[in-house]
């Protein structure tokens, strides 16, 4: 029989053409072999290297194979009303998604149609930036003000065609935030006439005494939509689940773009748990995030590199030579980073903070491979 021919390159719309495809990390074992290392430390993708909290893993190991072959509640139904209760909301603020990068998608497709914008900054999560362009959205970029979301920017790119405000807070990578204040100012100059999000993947993580809880202002600004997620501090990233809260008649709206059944049972029931821990894992956590962090940007700083560090799980430095080279030189030490360049910020890394051996490690041989290719100490050495 003769193959059919099809012109696929004809059906494929050109703003998704315009697009490479996101090529992830390999996985650990592929990584390990072609790296030849015995272990691998991941400080690539702000995981929380304590895991989940107790609870929650007992539930991953306790799952009964038989609940594998039933579909899940579709609407997350335990877990929206567990979260409504710790959250002091009502259910029907909550929709839980695969991931908060699900979430994006569903704000997304509720509130754009052709020809219309999502404004954010340049160098922030890319995912809301990608979601927008690849569903054929202009995303507006906004430079950074100091690494940080700069407000009157933000109003500035706004036109006639803005639907969505994306702000990360804390932003990823760069950590600063917005204080309760400067966020309540912007709400009021946006004046309910866009959809402002406020995506807090890190705010379990956050310390700062100023750092807002944007859930306790959707009452007064019902445009407010804020997103949270299971995969940093609670450990739970590879279960792929997410969540986002806003005002009933808005998130109403919402609900019409969701996909069911996109979270598993699995990860429903672990994030129930995980939810109800004890504050344990979460001070745990944050105890070893700040102690980390101290380190960090001690030794990074001794390394006579830039370090930008705020809220959240992470750092940032600047290299004097090239992220690429330097992710495979520590790579080969089974130190995993994560190059930014591809990110806007050429030759930085971000590393996330992890147990100390791991920060060692990092430190130790970032040290080493800068020394290593630094003209003039090669030539100190003879
Ligand atoms: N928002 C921010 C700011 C993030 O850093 C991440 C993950 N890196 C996400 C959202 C996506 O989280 P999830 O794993 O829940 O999709």
């Amino acid at each position: 029989m003769p193959m059919i021919s099809v012109n696929i390159d004809s059906l494929v719309p050109d703003f998704v053409k315009r697009f490479e495809p996101y090529v992830p990390s390999r996985p650990d074992d592929v990584l390990k072999r072609f790296y030849g290392c015995d272990t691998l430390y991941r400080m690539n993708n702000n995981e929380n290297p304590l895991g989940s909290p107790p609870s929650a893993a007992e539930v991953v190991r306790k799952f009964p194979p038989p609940s594998a072959s039933i579909y899940p509640s579709g609407d997350s139904f335990h877990l929206c009303n567990e979260l409504a209760r710790h959250l002091q909301v009502s259910p029907e603020q909550v929709i839980v998604g695969n991931g908060a990068n699900e979430v994006i998608a569903f704000v997304i497709k509720a509130f754009c149609r052709e020809g219309d914008n999502i404004v954010t900054a340049d160098k922030t999560f890319a995912v809301y930036e990608w979601l927008a362009e690849f569903s054929g959205f202009e995303a507006r970029l906004v430079p950074l003000r100091e690494y940080s979301f700069d407000e009157q920017g933000l109003l500035d790119h706004i036109n006639a065609r803005t639907k969505i405000i994306f702000i990360c807070n804390p932003n990823n990578p760069t950590g600063t935030y917005w204080s309760r204040e400067q966020l309540e100012s912007f709400l009021d100059q946006v004046d309910g006439r866009w959809i402002v999000v406020v995506d807090e993947a890190y705010f379990e993580f956050c310390t700062a005494r100023d750092y807002p809880d944007g859930i306790r202002l959707i009452e007064r600004y019902p445009n407010l939509v804020v997103f949270r997620t299971f995969s940093k501090m609670y450990g739970l990233a590879g279960l792929r689940i997410g969540y986002l809260v806003g005002s009933p008649e808005l998130v109403q709206e919402v609900r019409r773009t969701v996909v069911v059944y996109s979270v598993n049972s699995v990860a429903q029931q672990a994030a129930v748990a995980a939810l109800n821990d004890d504050a344990g894992h979460l001070s745990r956590s944050r105890d070893m995030v700040a102690r980390g962090k101290e380190f960090l940007e001690g030794e990074l700083s001794a390394l006579g590199l830039e370090v930008v560090s705020g809220q959240g799980n992470f750092v940032m430095a600047k290299l004097p030579i090239s992220d690429a080279y330097v992710y495979q030189k520590l790579m080969a030490k089974g130190v995993m980073v994560r190059t930014m360049t591809g990110f806007r910020f050429p030759n930085w890394i971000r590393i996330t903070i992890s147990h100390p051996e791991a920060l060692q490690a990092c430190t130790r041989h970032l040290g080493r491979i800068l020394e290593q290719s630094d003209p003039d100490k090669g030539r100190e050495r003879g």
